[in-house]
């Protein structure tokens, strides 16, 4: 008799876990919260690496598909200094597959192929050890038994509880993120600037990020160091090295707090943060449509829990962790590796789940640990950090 296995999130992590099985004609079924894929915006690119999101497309058999969609180019990257001196331009070679950037939606509907998603299926709580298997509530009422569950459901997992009691917390750094559509027609001086890839500038404790995704359309990410309540708190801070950047940062017309939805107040207030700045860097605030505020949270470094029969945990759901370009790639490769296992060992599941988490949880420890630092030598109060983590990085 086939497991009953049920993977929760239609993530990066969710979707390669079901495809993998899929290759391996074993049943999965796919419960997402989104009514439709298209339900809300996939988010930005994501850069694929050859060792990890790009092993786990070769697992499911998509990468040919993958070289075919996703921009070698992107990998481009150049950094400036906040007066929009360039320091860095790295360009790719024309034959570099290192890790090249796809679309987060392009990716999901690669992923999604075949798979019969259920849609619209939010699950509310994960009770293991029943009877009959591992119990599952759905938010709107109804219940059903697995003999896997697989939390996929990312950073606010509603598994995670069925098998651990931490919680994500605040890195005290936050995005606001932007976006600039049909750059090349309608602001070539920006898509120059941008180019092929990303542009990167780094200032005392705040940073703006542009990333080109596919179809002209560009994210563009403000970073600050901030505490949580950075825009409702009169007092708010934002941890910089001197008072005179707080005072020309900050305080005008901030005093009241700030609405997040209104789009001219985040933007005047983001202006204010940056002032100083290169106006051609600037633009990329000033053209920005709608601001979306993103506080980063992490699990704890090194995140483990006691194994529970039944249940287990991918990608963001199982170690939360800075976006410093790995957090997808982990996913992936966690979900091709998971389904791997259960497909070759359909007899033992539960030994096949025990042995993965612990090869999951010594990789993604390393990482965990490596972009906790990475985040707090890119947001940072002396700026030549990020330009060195830069050339620690990547190939001159
Ligand atoms: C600004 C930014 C840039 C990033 N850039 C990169 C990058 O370049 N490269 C990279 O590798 N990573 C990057 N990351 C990290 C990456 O986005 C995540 O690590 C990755 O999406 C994790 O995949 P996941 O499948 O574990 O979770 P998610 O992508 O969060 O997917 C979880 C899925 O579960 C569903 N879900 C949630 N709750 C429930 C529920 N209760 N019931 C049913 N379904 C539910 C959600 O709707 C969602 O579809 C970035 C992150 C950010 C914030």
């Amino acid at each position: 008799m086939r497991h009953r296995i049920a993977v929760i999130g239609g993530g990066p992590a969710g979707l390669t876990f079901a495809r993998v099985l899929h290759r391996h004609d074993h049943p999965v079924t796919v419960l997402e919260r989104d009514p439709a894929p298209d339900a809300r915006p996939p988010g930005g690119t994501l850069d694929l690496h050859e060792g990890l999101g790009q092993l786990a497309l070769g697992k499911a058999g998509l990468l040919a598909e993958f070289h075919a969609l996703s921009r070698p180019e992107g990998q481009a990257m150049r950094i400036l200094d906040t007066d929009g001196t360039v320091l860095r331009d790295w360009q790719p070679r024309p034959d570099d597959r290192a890790n090249p950037e796809i679309d987060r939606g392009q990716l999901r509907d690669l992923l999604l192929g075949p798979l019969d998603v259920q849609w619209g299926r939010g699950v509310t709580e994960v009770v293991p050890g029943t009877r009959d298997g591992v119990l599952v509530h759905f938010a709107d009422g109804r219940q059903e038994t697995f003999d896997l569950v697989v939390g996929a459901d990312g950073a606010w997992s509603r598994v995670r509880p069925a098998v651990s009691t931490a919680t994500p917390h605040y890195t005290g750094i936050t995005f606001v993120e932007t976006s600039l559509d049909d750059v090349d027609t309608r602001h070539p001086d920006l898509a120059r600037l941008i180019g092929d890839g990303s542009v990167a500038v780094f200032g005392v404790n705040r940073a703006l990020v542009a990333q080109r995704n596919s179809g002209g359309h560009v994210k563009v990410y403000a970073q600050f160091r901030a505490p949580l309540d950075w825009h409702t708190n009169p007092d708010r801070h934002l941890g910089l090295n001197r008072r005179a950047d707080l005072d020309a940062g900050l305080e005008a017309g901030l005093e009241a707090g700030l609405d997040l939805a209104d789009v001219e107040a985040v933007r005047s207030s983001l202006l204010a943060l940056f002032d100083g700045w290169a106006a051609p860097v600037l633009d990329l605030l000033r053209h920005g449509t709608a601001f979306a505020h993103r506080p980063l949270y992490v699990l704890p470094v090194s995140h483990t829990w006691a194994h529970v029969p039944g249940v287990t945990l991918l990608g963001d759901a199982a170690h939360l962790m800075p976006p410093l370009g790995v957090g997808a790639n982990l996913a992936m490769l966690e979900g091709a590796e998971l389904a791997e296992s259960v497909a070759a060992a359909p007899g033992d599941l539960d030994e096949a789940v025990r042995a993965f988490e612990e090869q999951m949880w010594a990789r993604a420890g390393r990482w965990a640990k490596s972009t906790a630092a990475g985040l707090e030598r890119l947001v940072s109060p002396d700026p030549t950090e990020a330009l060195a983590l830069f050339d620690e990085l990547q190939p001159s």
